[in-house]
Order: C-alpha cells, then structure tokens, then sequence
C-alpha cells in the first residue's frame, strides 16, 4: 500500500512515457523518474530515515519536488510539505513539531531556513541530492495502508498551523475517486502545478503518476497567468488547481490577451470562496471548464465537488444557482449537517458540515486537544458552517468562527459580501462582527475600493437594503487599502476582528 508502488507500475508499463517538464522543456520520462525516487529512497535510508520518520519539504514547485517526494515515499517516510511562502521561522516551528530531522529545499529558501534551524538541509540544485538520486535504488519499502504518508499543517487561519495525518490508504482512496468526481485524467494530460504543490495541489502527485500523464511545473516556479495561457496553448490538455485570486488573475490575463484558454482542460478551483460573481465572469469569458472543490486539509483534495456540467451554460440552463453551491459528496465520503453537539440536522437546515470516509485524516499530529474538539464519532467537524439540499447539494454559509451573532441571530458574513461585490466599485471586501453592548455583536464591513477615493457608503448601503434583511446591513464602512491575508491568500478575519476590539478598548 505504499503510494510509491504506483510510479513503480507506471515506470514498468510505460517507461518512456513523459513524466516531468519544467516549463515547455521535458526533464524525465517515467522509466528516469522512478530511477531518481528509488535511489533517492535508498539514499535516505543510508542517512538513517526509518520508515514512519518524517522528512519535510520547503521547496518552490519544481520536478525535483516530485523526486523527493517519491523518494520519502520509497524509504517508507512521511513528507511534510510547507509552504514555501511561510517565514523561515514559521517553517522552522513546522519542522520541530512534526519530528523532521531532513529538509529538502530550493537554492532560494535553504539559507534563510538554515539560518533559523540546525536541522540538516538537502539542497536539491546541490551535488549532494545530484548524488544521490543518481545511485541505485530498490522498490519502495512495505507498507501499510494506515501508514502516514502527508503530514499536512493547515494554514493556520483559525491559529497555529496542525498537521492533518493522512496515511497511504486515504491518498489512495482520493485519488481513485478523484478521476470520476472531479476531472477524468486521461494518460494524454498534464497536472499543471500553478498552486503550490505543499498544498493541495500536490496531489495531482499521486492522480496523474497512476495515469502515467505529464506533470508540468511553471518555468517560473509561481502563478504566473501569461506563462500559464502560452503553455496550455503549447502542452495541453492541462488540469490544474487555483485559488479564487488566481482565477481572478487568470481572467485579467485572457481578457487583456484576447485568449480563450485553448489548451485548459480543467480548472479545479476552492480554498476559500470564490463570489459568484466572479466565477460568472470566468465562465462566460473561458467556457466550461471549471469544477469547484470544497476541501480541507483534513480531508485531501474534495470533500464536495461540483462538476463542469452542472455550471455549464452549454449543458446546465440553471448554472448560475449551481453556482451558489460547492456540490455533492465526493464518492469516498458522507457529508451530513450537524448542530453544535454533533446531532445531525434534518434537510435545509443550517448547521456545521460534518464528513467521514475513506480520506478523512487519521487525526492531528501530537495534539490531544484539536482532536478532541475536531473528530466527534468517527465524524470529522470541519468548522464550516453550510446546508444540504435535498438532491445532496451544500451550500457554505461561512466558517463558524466567523458567523456573527447579532440580537441572537445569526448572521452569515459571505451573504451580504456577495452583495457588496456586486457593486462595480468593490474590488474586495470582508464582513466581520463587532462587540456590541446593545446586539452582542454588530456588523462591520471592511472595503477595498478599485479606485481609492470613491464615496460609496450611501450606495453601498442602499445596495444591502434592497437585497438583504435589514438586520443584516454593515453598521459601518471601512475603507482600507489592503484586506490581511496569510501567506495562502486568505483573507485573516482574526486580524479584522482584533483591530476592531482594541479600538473598542481605547
Ligand atoms: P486552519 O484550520 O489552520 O484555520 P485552514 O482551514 O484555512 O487553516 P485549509 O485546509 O487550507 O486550512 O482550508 C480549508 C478551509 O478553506 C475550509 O474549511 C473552508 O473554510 C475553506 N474552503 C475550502 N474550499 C472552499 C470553497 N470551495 N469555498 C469556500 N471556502 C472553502
């Protein structure tokens, strides 16, 4: 059961198929890739990795991370992937709570990384790693299917980061069903990695190696839109994962390009929510080629999708109310609704997303207390607040945590964000609750404005008033420059909410 065993089949049946391509330039078919992993694998072993051990990643996205990372699969290790726009430091507390005592790293984050820590660093632009991927390998060590694979650390929006123990079994499991709910990979296409691969993105890994199909990571190493259009048009058919502001980006790009997105086959797109408006526009501008995925780290890569045909205008005449859902169930998990000790609601009603199955993690790492709080029955509780229709479709209110509660109802902050969206002068924005001695909370929203300078309040305020409940409208506007976001691009309503309290304490 060991994820490796998949490169070792692919490599064996169809060898010198293509494999890895930096940018437009082919650097390893499938028979050189195994040969890399393998020796790597056994390299590691030479330095004293046993299976079970964790071995981290901070690396920018390219070939070779697919190298080391199948490398730690062959010598039976775990990999933590960090995302290399995190602070040395930040990286540094990863390492120390997951166990690495090896770090393989990109020529660009090893210094700044060895600054802060004493573990050992494998440089993969250095002789060292050119050394030992070029010796002889053996086939991956055995293991089992509730071996850890991904020692994930979530962003850490809600705190410090956790890291979500995913095992062997339940990239298998995601990675069998991801073909049929989400994106039919075929050997012709390419995973093209323009989210970071420490993320979700990173398992495209195992998906497309099983299919024997292309891996592609950006020459630039980053998101870069232009690149991303030149190449799909050059090496399509390319899959790929973004986060809503790459899709924005990616929409720019094509409008100012007069591009169509040839050479794009899917686009999976979710981390965080993507406004309908905004999805609309990347529709009708690059057709039907987008699938939505809710997921979490904890349950790797969808716990719902919602499928190309559904948002086709082409296939679906209700596309646009699709739209307001994250879909159905991938088919290796149940989702049910739950109330705040765990009961499950009825059809409709509103309540905390629960999910078990297959992919669902084995529990965090070291951290008694998360898991308590987090898996209740065999249940995972996301921390997502959202509803189930009665064909299965869940709609996402919001995060729990940053439901407001205001006079005793609740108040989800999305709702009246996808209104102020609408209004063509928010570029973005972000609802939060303040403390209120009358309501308990009260409602504030944070604006960025695409031209400083604009007077909108009134406007924004007749906007809410002819769409939403009274009770719902902002109590204030504040116009910033910039939302805080953490190094995922996502917006830190903590941060929003604790600059408002301090103002409350004077
Ligand atoms: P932490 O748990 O440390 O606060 P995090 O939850 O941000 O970090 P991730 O696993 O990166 O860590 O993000 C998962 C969360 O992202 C989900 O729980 C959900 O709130 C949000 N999310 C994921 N997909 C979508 C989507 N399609 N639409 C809206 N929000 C989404």
């Amino acid at each position: 059961m060991n994820l490796a065993l998949w490169l070792e089949s692919t490599a064996r049946v169809n060898g010198a198929a293509p494999a890895l391509h930096k940018g437009m330039e082919l650097v390893a078919d499938y028979s050189d890739f195994r040969t890399r992993a393998a020796a790597l694998g056994r390299a590691l072993g030479g330095r004293g990795v046993a299976p079970g051990d964790r071995v981290a990643l901070f690396m920018k996205n390219c070939p070779d991370y697919l190298v080391a990372l199948y490398g730690i699969w062959y010598a039976g290790a775990a990999a933590v992937p960090i995302n290399a726009k995190l602070h040395p430091k930040e990286a540094a507390w990863i390492i120390d709570n997951s166990g690495a005592r090896i770090v393989f790293v990109t020529p660009d984050l090893g210094p700044a990384l060895g600054a802060v820590t004493d573990i050992s660093l494998i440089d993969v632009a250095g002789g060292g790693f050119a050394d030992m991927i070029g010796g002889d390998g053996e086939p991956p060590v055995s293991r089992d299917q509730h071996d850890l694979a991904w020692l994930f650390y979530t962003s850490g929006t809600t705190g410090r980061p956790k890291g979500a123990c995913i095992t062997h079994g339940m990239l298998m499991a995601t990675s069998l069903c991801y073909p049929v709910d989400v994106d039919p990979v075929q050997p012709e296409d390419a995973a093209y990695y323009a989210a970071p691969m420490s993320h979700g993105a990173g398992l495209y890994a195992p998906i497309h190696v099983r299919m024997g199909a292309r891996h592609i990571c950006p020459a630039s190493g980053g998101f870069d839109a232009a690149e991303l259009l030149e190449t799909a048009a050059q090496q399509g058919p390319l899959s790929m994962f973004m986060a809503p502001t790459m899709v924005r980006r990616l929409v720019d790009a094509a409008r100012t390009s007069g591009s169509a997105g040839d050479g794009i086959k899917t686009i999976v797109y979710g981390g965080g929510p993507m406004y309908r408006a905004d999805i609309e526009e990347a529709v009708s501008l690059l057709g039907d080629r987008f699938v939505q995925i809710y997921g979490q780290g904890e349950c790797p890569m969808a716990i719902t999708a919602l499928s190309r045909s559904e948002v086709s205008d082409r296939v679906n005449p209700r596309w646009r109310e699709r739209l307001a859902s994250v879909g159905r169930a991938q088919s290796a998990v149940e989702v049910r609704i739950g109330d705040n000790v765990g009961r499950h609601l009825p059809t409709g009603e509103i309540g905390e997303i629960m999910v078990r199955g297959a992919p669902v993690m084995a529990g965090y790492w070291q951290n008694a207390e998360a898991n308590a709080k987090t898996v209740r029955d065999g249940w995972l509780m996301t921390g997502d607040v959202g509803s189930l229709d009665a064909d299965g479709y869940l709609t996402l209110q919001d995060r729990t945590k940053d439901v407001i509660i205001s006079g005793g109802t609740n108040i989800y902050p999305r709702e009246i964000e996808e209104v102020l969206l609408t209004h063509p002068a928010v570029r973005e924005c972000s609802v939060v609750g303040r403390p209120s001695p009358e309501w308990g909370e009260e409602v504030i929203a944070f604006v960025v404005l695409a031209e400083a300078g604009a007077t909108v309040s009134g406007e924004l305020d007749a906007l809410c008033l002819n769409e939403i409940a009274r009770f719902k409208r902002p109590k204030e506007y504040r116009f910033i420059a910039e939302l805080p976001k953490n190094n995922y691009g996502k917006v830190l309503k903590t941060a929003l909410r604790e600059m408002l309290q301090a103002e409350a304490r004077g």
